[in-house]
C-alpha cells in the first residue's frame, strides 16, 4: 500500500492543520488557528481532559495570549496572582526574596499560580466552540507521511482500533516529550544531561492554612523542597529525591504526610495526587521538516525551576500560528523556517537558565551549600538585589532590528480606556509617535501592509497634535519609545517587535523590508478538499 493509500473503512478528514496532542501547546495552537478561521483537527490519544495539574505557574506573556483568545477573564478563577518568590536555607534563613512585577511588561501580573485543569477546561471550551476546529479524542497517532505534494497524511487509531486518516497541509506535533511526531521530523535530541528525580505531591486545602508559603524554595542540602500554591485551594510540595530513593515507596501517602508535617496536617488538606517525575532538558535539532512541525515539549523539555515549560510551548504556538496562517494564505513557505530560527535560541537560553538555577537551589553538597548561603545572605545584608531575569529578544528569523516583546499598557481613545491590544488589535501594527512619521512609507508598501491586515496606531507622545487617536494613559509607551530612542515600531501578530525606526526614513525602509519578506508567492496552492 502506498503511503497515501487509504485502508478500507478508515475515517478521514482534510484540513489546513492537523495538531497531534491536546496539552496546553496543542490547545493554544488550535485556538489561535481556529480564531483565524483555519480548519484544524486536533488528535488526542486520551478520551477526556487529563484533569490533573502538571504545570504550576505562567507569566504575563501567556496571559496576553489568553487575552488575544478572549479568555483571560475566564482563566482568573483558576489562578492566584503571585507577589514574590522566596528561597530559604535548611535553617529557614532567607537567601533570596524576589518581587514580581505587577503589571509586567505584557500588562498583566508577571506571575500567576494556576490550577492546570482549569486552564485546560477553558481552552477546551474555547476550541470546542470554534466552528473550524474539531477535537477528536481517543485517537492515537501512529505515523505521519509526507510526499512531494501539498499535503501530509496523519494516521491514527481510535480506541476501538479503527484507522482514522487526516490529510492536512501541515501537521504540528504537540504530543509532548515522548511524542511520536518527532521521529518523522528527523533531527536528534540535544540532551543537556540534566536528570533529577522529584516527588510531586498535590493537596487540596480544606481550610485556610495561615503561614503556608505560597512560593518558596527550601534550599536544604538534606532535601531540597519546592512549595508552591497551584491555584485557589490547591498546593504542591515537591521533593528532590536521592537517585537511590525507592520511587515506589515514596509515593505512599503514609510516607508523604511526614514530609509535609511542618506545614500541613490531614485536617488541613487532602492529598490528591502523588507522582514521581524525572526532570530532563533536551531540545530537538529539527523543529520543522517540510510540512511537519514540532511545538511545546515535543520540541523542548526543561526542568520547571523557572516555570517556563508550558509557557514556552504557548510561545511556540503564538509564533507559529500567524506564520501558518500567512503561508496558508499564499505567503512564502519560507516564513515557517523562521520559526526554529527564532524560537530555538530563546528556548535554549531559558533552558540553560533553568538548569543553572536548579543546580544552585538543589545543591546536595553541604559545604557548597553553606558557601552559597553565606554569599546570598551577605548580598541581602548589603541590600544587593538580584538582577531581574529578562529573556532574550528574538533574533534571526523575521526580525529586522529588535525582536523584543512590545509592551502592553493602558491606553485611551476618545471613547474608552483599555489595554493596548484591546484597542489596537493583534495583527501587524505600525505604532508611531505622530502621523508625520508615517509619511515616508511608499504607497505600494502601505497597500501591501494593509493587505496583510496591517493597521496604524498613532500616539502623540512627544508633541501634542490635534486628534491623536490614542493616548498613552499610563505612560508606558512614552517611556518605551524614549528608552529605545525611536519614533515608530513595526509589531508582529505575536506581539514581538519586527523593527524600530528613529525617523520617517527608517520606518519607510522597515516597511519595505517587511513587505518584501512576506510578499505573496505568485501561484497560490489550492485549498484542501474535504
Ligand atoms: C511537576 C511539573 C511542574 C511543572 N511546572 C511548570 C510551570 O510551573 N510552568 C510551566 O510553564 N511549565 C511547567 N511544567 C512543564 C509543563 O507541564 C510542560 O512543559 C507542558 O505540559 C507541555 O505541554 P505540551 O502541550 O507541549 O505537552 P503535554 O502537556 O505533554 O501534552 C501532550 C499531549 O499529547 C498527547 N499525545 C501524546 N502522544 C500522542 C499520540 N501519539 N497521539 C495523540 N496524542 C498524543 C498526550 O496525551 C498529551 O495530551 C511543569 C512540568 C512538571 C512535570
Amino acid at each position: 500500500m502506498s503511503a497515501f493509500a487509504q485502508p478500507p473503512g478508515a475515517g478521514r478528514k482534510a484540513v489546513d492543520v492537523a495538531i497531534v496532542g491536546s496539552g496546553p501547546t496543542g490547545m493554544a495552537l488550535a485556538a489561535l488557528l481556529g480564531c483565524q478561521g483555519r480548519s484544524v483537527v486536533v488528535l488526542e490519544r486520551y478520551t477526556g481532559l487529563y484533569n490533573l495539574p502538571r504545570a504550576a505557574a505562567f507569566d504575563d506573556e501567556t496571559m496576553r495570549t489568553f487575552q488575544k483568545l478572549g479568555v483571560a477573564e475566564k482563566m482568573l478563577p483558576g489562578t492566584n496572582v503571585q507577589r514574590g518568590y522566596v528561597w530559604v536555607n535548611g535553617d529557614d534563613e532567607v537567601l533570596l526574596d524576589i518581587e514580581f512585577d505587577n503589571p509586567g511588561r505584557c500588562g498583566w501580573p508577571a506571575q500567576y499560580m494556576m490550577y492546570q485543569p482549569h486552564l485546560e477546561s477553558v481552552l477546551d471550551e474555547l476550541i470546542t466552540s470554534l466552528p473550524t476546529v474539531e477535537i477528536r479524542r481517543g485517537m492515537t497517532v501512529e505515523s505521519v507521511d509526507q510526499q512531494d505534494g501539498d499535503d501530509v497524511l496523519v494516521r491514527a487509531t481510535d480506541v476501538e482500533g479503527s484507522a482514522y486518516l487526516v490529510r492536512a497541509r501541515y501537521v504540528v506535533g504537540c504530543d509532548g516529550g515522548n511524542g511520536v511526531v518527532r521521529q518523522f521530523a528527523g533531527g536528534e535530541l540535544d540532551d543537556y544531561g540534566f536528570f533529577e528525580n522529584w516527588l510531586v505531591c498535590d493537596f487540596q486545602l480544606n481550610r485556610d492554612v495561615p503561614d503556608l508559603p505560597t512560593f518558596r524554595q527550601v534550599c536544604d542540602p538534606a532535601e531540597p523542597i519546592a512549595i508552591v500554591n497551584i491555584g485557589p485551594r490547591f498546593h504542591r510540595f515537591s521533593f528532590r529525591l536521592e537517585s537511590a530513593a525507592n520511587r515506589e515507596e515514596v509515593v505512599h501517602p503514609d510516607k508523604v504526610w511526614p514530609r509535609v508535617a511542618t506545614y500541613l496536617t490531614p485536617e488541613d488538606a487532602e492529598l490528591v495526587r502523588v507522582a514521581n517525575y524525572t526532570f530532563r532538558s533536551c531540545i530537538t535539532t529539527q523543529w520543522r521538516h517540510r510540512r511537519i512541525l514540532l511545538a511545546g515539549d515535543a520540541a523542548h523539555q526543561m526542568p520547571p525551576f523557572l516555570a517556563q515549560g508550558m509557557v514556552s510551548g504557548i510561545r511556540d504556538a503564538r509564533n507559529l500560528a500567524w506564520k501558518l496562517d500567512m503561508v496558508l494564505a499564499g505567503h512564502p513557505d519560507s516564513l515557517l523556517d523562521t520559526y526554529q530560527a527564532e524560537r530555538e535560541p530563546h528556548v535554549r537560553y531559558i533552558t540553560e537558565k533553568a538548569i543553572e538555577l536548579g543546580r544552585v537551589q538543589t545543591m546536595r553538597d553541604t559545604a557548597l551549600a553553606a558557601q552559597r548561603d553565606a554569599q546570598m545572605i551577605a548580598a541581602r545584608k548589603a541590600n544587593q538585589k538580584p538582577d531581574k531575569l529578562r529573556y532574550p529578544a528574538l533574533s534571526g528569523g523575521l526580525i529586522a532590528n529588535h525582536g523584543d516583546m512590545f509592551p502592553q499598557g493602558l491606553v485611551s481613545t476618545s471613547s474608552t480606556t483599555a489595554l493596548f491590544d484591546e484597542i489596537a488589535g493583534t495583527g501587524w501594527l505600525v505604532v508611531a509617535d505622530g502621523p508625520q512619521v508615517l509619511s515616508g512609507i511608499a504607497e505600494g508598501d502601505r497597500t501591501a501592509f494593509t493587505e496583510i491586515g496591517g493597521k496604524e496606531v498613532i500616539f502623540g507622545l512627544t508633541s501634542m497634535f490635534d486628534g491623536a487617536p490614542v493616548s498613552d494613559t499610563a505612560g508606558v509607551y512614552t517611556r518605551w519609545f524614549a528608552a529605545h530612542e525611536c519614533v515608530a515600531a513595526i509589531v508582529r501578530p505575536d506581539g514581538y517587535v519586527f523593527g524600530l525606526a528613529r525617523d520617517a526614513a527608517e520606518l519607510a525602509g522597515l516597511a519595505k523590508e517587511l513587505v518584501a519578506a512576506v510578499a505573496p508567492v505568485p501561484s497560490r496552492p489550492p485549498a484542501p478538499t474535504a
